[in-house]
């Protein structure tokens, strides 16, 4: 490939203690938890609302928080970001998990909700907004200063033009590791099945809708691809895409819609509508960092002394894992530490991992261990664990399970298996 050198002069932007480049539900979390520490924060996101892959991507669903059992395993600012997500639209919480009962079928009555994510996404605005986190919309990330392993801020592609926003630590909350892997730190590619997955309406869910009084019946899912996560329903003559490239993210959706249209083309025009598109990649593993720690599949069940939370499955009851601290950092990196997706975690493991509650979980612990960095001044890698781990306890996070649901035999949970893979 030829290559073009040029020099450029930018303007310097204010300079915050922390940026967050990236607005999903791991950024979002991450600079709360930042902004809550008493330190500013600047959020940017290259799109028009918040909440990444769980609004943009209408992925609305936060899989279950709890074991399978009646215990609430995750907690903290993921269940408060769970109220908030329907705090001014639909739910779907089970009625004994609402009221704070034990819930009385319990492998199949487990702590999950769908809500609206255009609502979810507004309400992300308004708590952002009411906390003090500085934001800015469309705007991209697009590549980190580096001096001596260190960052010393972000360039920030905007209608503007192109910025140096100076920084004490950067949060990638890209989903995609962008700046890590920007930064040289190594990252490991995804592979991803054909899925797309739009909202639609028709007369029928709309009666069903006045019928129940609820609006939530009239919203369903459309499909062009409809793999789930374990690769049922991938057409064989479709590749496996990495979702890095614009080329690759350009076909997958082109490719898609072309699908999903032609599904649409046998029905009567007046009778249905789609009535939202996703305006991120539905890729659910893009790029992750090799982290200090690679959370592995066999780790369930395993302690941690620097996990900074603990959580479930959403597929299986019983299986438990905690979050190392290391999965969000590279040993070579000063100041730059990631969250949501892009944690270091293999197998079946970066599946449990990379699901809407545990990339909260991980977005508020970056979030809380870059102020705490800056408050010791000490790099990512050498922060005081146990106040890292004091600190997101007080917050309500629970940082390892209790042995006690540890299964003596580990069992699935067919009731829920083929629903939950369905959607993931
Ligand atoms: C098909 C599919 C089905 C799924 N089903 C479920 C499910 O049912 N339940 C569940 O809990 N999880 C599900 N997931 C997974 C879940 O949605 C995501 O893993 C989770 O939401 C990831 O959150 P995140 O914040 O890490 O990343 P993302 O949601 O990807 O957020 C990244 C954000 O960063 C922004 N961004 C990217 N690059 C830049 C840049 N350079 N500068 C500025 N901003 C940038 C993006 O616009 C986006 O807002 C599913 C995923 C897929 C793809």
């Amino acid at each position: 490939m030829d290559k073009l050198c040029y020099q450029e002069e930018l303007p310097v932007e204010r300079k915050y203690d922390i940026l967050v480049a990236g607005g999903g539900v791991a950024g979002v979390a991450a600079a709360l938890a930042a902004r809550r520490a008493g330190r500013s924060v600047l959020l940017l996101e290259k799109g028009l609302i918040l909440g990444g892959l769980a609004t943009s991507g209408l992925i609305n669903m936060f899989v279950p928080m709890c074991n399978g059992r009646g215990v609430q395993i995750i907690k903290g600012m993921c269940q408060e970001l769970l109220r908030l997500s329907i705090k001014y639209g639909y739910d779907t919480i089970p009625d004994s998990w609402k009221n704070g009962e034990h819930p009385t079928r319990e492998r199949t009555e487990r702590y999950l909700t769908r809500f609206s994510p255009e609502l979810f996404a507004v309400a992300l605005t308004e708590l952002l907004h009411s906390e003090g986190v500085d934001l800015l919309l469309d705007c991209i990330a697009s590549a980190p200063v580096m001096q001596d392993g260190r960052c010393t801020g972000l360039i920030v592609q905007s209608k503007a033009g192109r910025s140096f926003y100076p920084a004490g630590v950067v949060v990638d909350t890209t989903g995609d590791a962008d700046l890590l892997y920007r930064a040289g730190i190594p990252t490991v590619l995804g592979k991803n099945y054909f899925i797309y997955v739009a909202s639609k309406i028709d007369l029928k869910s709309c009666e069903r809708a006045v019928k129940s009084g609820n609006i939530r019946d009239a919203v369903y899912s459309e499909h062009g691809g409809h793999a789930d996560l374990y690769g049922n329903r991938q057409p064989p003559d479709v590749p496996l895409y990495s979702g890095t490239t614009p080329q690759e993210i350009t076909d997958f959706t082109v490719r898609n819609q072309l699908v999903m249209l032609e599904k649409l083309k046998g029905e009567e025009r007046n009778s249905r509508d789609i009535v939202t598109l996703p305006t991120v990649p539905q890729f659910r593993s893009t790029r992750h960092i090799d982290g200090a720690y690679t959370l592995q599949t066999a780790d369930a069940y395993r302690h941690f002394d620097d996990s900074i939370g603990a959580i479930c499955d959403f597929d299986h009851s019983d299986i438990l894992y905690e979050v190392p601290y290391r999965t969000l950092i590279h040993p070579s990196c000063v100041n730059m530490i990631t969250a949501g997706r892009s944690a270091a975690a293999q197998g079946y493991a970066w599946d449990v991992l990379r699901v809407i509650p545990p990339a909260i979980i991980t977005g508020q612990a970056a979030g809380e261990a870059a102020a705490l960095a800056l408050e010791q001044g000490v790099a990512l890698s050498e922060i005081q664990i146990a106040e890292l781990q004091r600190r997101l306890s007080n917050a309500g996070v629970m940082i390892h399970f209790d042995d006690r649901w540890v299964p003596k035999e580990p069992c699935d949970q067919p009731e829920m298996i083929g629903q939950m893979a369905e959607h993931l």
